[in-house]
């Protein structure tokens, strides 16, 4: 029995039953039959979700090629760790400075250690 009476606007739930009709491989021609959609109007959500399906992947594909390539600059942020050194060197204590420079985009690490005396 056809769902679809002529004239009237396609719901949401129409739409997915002929997609899902369709991906199951029934022709174009069978579905509008069974739906009572016309067959223009088939063949129109078909294409439609042909495209949206091919800009998500182009839109995955291009996220993973960002994520594969390297920054082009790195955008550091900078991040102070103080670490007090176990040992005493004479009367000064020393003080192991680290220097974390780290990218936001991709992660990259570099690190810089000093000591420092504290008189
Ligand atoms: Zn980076």
């Amino acid at each position: 029995m056809p769902i679809h009476k002529k004239g009237k606007r396609i719901t949401d739930a129409e739409v997915k039953e002929v997609l899902a009709l369709l991906d199951r491989g029934k022709s174009k021609s069978a579905v509008a039959r069974e739906t009572g959609i016309s067959q223009s109007k088939v063949y129109r959500l078909w294409s439609d979700k042909l495209a949206r399906d091919a800009d998500e992947r182009a839109i995955q594909q291009r996220e993973e090629e960002d994520r594969k390539r390297p920054c082009v600059q790195h955008v550091f942020i900078r991040e102070i760790i103080k670490e007090d050194s176990p040992k005493t060197v004479a009367t000064s204590r020393t003080e192991k400075i680290i220097e974390v420079k780290r990218c936001r985009l991709c992660g990259f690490e570099e690190r810089r250690s000093r000591f420092h005396q504290i008189n």
